[in-house]
């Protein structure tokens, strides 16, 4: 991408009305836009961002046997009754349609995937079965001053698991927790992300969160130093302020972000719709479930609140909109300024040529020197390229990190397999 026909500009400032810094830094950047409280537009940069977010989910929901559908956000009214979240569910968003009918827009999905198994998947022989989406949520949030991280319409991966008994759950339920962690880590905030303790509702003793530190975060975890798992704030006093796993009484208070969440359903949701699978013996027994969640956008704006400096973003790999920022430095001689442009116009094609995402700054004289290097940290790729006179006379480009200080000189024939 040149950064000359990109039609959204970084800005100077971070925007005064917004106060969390994931959503300052996401708007001064030019990846989101806000369009009311809770309320965003994903810009090219941002869009690259989750679509590889998403991509990364997607490839770990497949990898364990997930089934990929969309489900609709408008969902009538009917189905939540049946549950008796359509009084119970605070921040669902109601409306009614033209038909006088009443909807709300899908918070969750059980009212709608329960239906949708139940006309599928009938005996043992069927189960166990993972059904997920990747899909805009609708809550009404009283909250949503903490920009990314608490939208009232927001996207987020849900998966529903059906079994035919509590240990099949169980066991899905272990894999899941190692799955979510290979997607933090994929998305480059393992260090900081706990599995953590929390409250399982009517039906389950826990349920578990991943929670990542950071001062940002709207949630208080109790962290085991000697296990690595945390228990939520809200449950710490039924645990007598001990750690779960080892009974250690020497928790590390911190605030947490809660990235994604899993939970046993097991017949809360299917029991409802009088839901049962024909056992082997060929009796009737009830479905039991489990559901996984992920934010995307709060994936996303997690990463910004733990990935920053104050210059600006500073992506993992994986998830970077491009790999590598290329700047050209004008030179005043225009013999020697041809020779710089050429140089980073082939540069551009080659690099992207070996399969390396290029967002390549060739906006001329139109903008200084400082402000092409100013804009490089802000956006925060994880690699800059300069090709200017100096490094020209080196027959060569300077790379640079963008969390290291330290410049490198390489060589204009094996940049591709540098930059690598
Ligand atoms: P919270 O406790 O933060 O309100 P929740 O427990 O209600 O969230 P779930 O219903 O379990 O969240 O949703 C699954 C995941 O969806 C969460 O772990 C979080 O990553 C994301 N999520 C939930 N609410 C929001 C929101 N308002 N904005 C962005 N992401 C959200
Ligand atoms: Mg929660």
């Amino acid at each position: 991408m040149r950064l000359s026909t990109l039609f959204t500009k970084t800005n100077k400032e971070a925007p005064k009305d917004e106060l969390s810094i994931n959503a300052r830094i996401l708007m001064q950047a030019g990846f989101i836009d806000k369009v009311s409280a809770g309320v965003y537009t994903y810009l090219p940069l941002g869009f690259r961002v989750l679509k590889k977010i998403e991509n990364i989910i997607r490839e770990e929901m497949d990898k364990v046997g997930g089934q990929e559908v969309l489900m609709p956000a408008l969902t009538p009214k009917k189905v939540w009754e049946q549950t008796g979240r359509w009084e119970n569910f605070d921040a669902l968003f109601k409306l009614i349609g033209s038909d006088s009918r009443e909807y709300a827009l899908g918070a969750t999905h059980e009212e709608i995937v329960v239906p949708l198994a139940q006309q599928h998947i009938f005996s043992y022989k069927d189960l166990p079965v993972y059904i997920y989406q990747i899909q805009d949520k609708f809550r009404n949030e009283k909250r949503a001053k903490s920009g990314m991280l608490r939208g009232r319409e927001f996207i987020m991966k849900d998966m529903y698991s059906f079994h035919a008994d509590e240990a099949d759950l169980d066991i899905f339920y272990k894999e899941m927790q190692k799955v979510y962690f290979k997607i933090f880590e994929r998305c480059g905030i393992l260090d900081s992300t706990y599995l953590t303790f929390a409250s399982g509702g009517a039906f389950s003793k826990y349920s578990h969160e991943f929670q990542t530190v950071t001062a940002a975060g709207e949630d208080d975890i109790y962290i085991c130093g000697d296990c690595k798992i945390a228990v939520n704030e809200e449950i710490i006093k039924d645990l007598n302020n001990k750690c779960p796993n080892c009974e250690n009484k020497h928790l590390n208070k911190e605030k947490a972000i809660e990235v994604g969440n899993i939970f046993k359903l097991k017949d809360r949701f299917s029991a409802p719709f009088g839901y049962e699978y024909i056992d082997e013996a060929g009796n009737k027994k009830p479905i039991i479930m489990g559901c996984y969640g992920i934010g995307l956008g709060r994936l996303m704006g997690t990463i910004a609140e733990v990935h920053h400096d104050d210059k600006g973003l500073i992506w993992p790999k994986e998830i970077t909109p491009y790999t590598v920022h290329l700047i050209e430095v004008n030179a005043k001689d225009v013999e020697e300024n041809n020779k710089i442009k050429l140089t980073a116009e082939k540069l551009y094609k080659d690099l992207q040529e070996s399969g390396i995402g290029v967002l390549f700054d060739d906006r001329g004289d139109n903008v200084s020197t400082g402000a092409k290097f100013a804009d490089a940290d802000l956006i925060g790729c994880p690699m800059r390229l300069v090709v200017s006179e100096r490094t020209l006379n080196n027959d060569s480009v300077e790379i640079k990190k963008r969390n290291e200080e330290e410049k490198e000189l390489v060589k204009l024939k094996h940049i591709a397999r540098d930059v690598k």
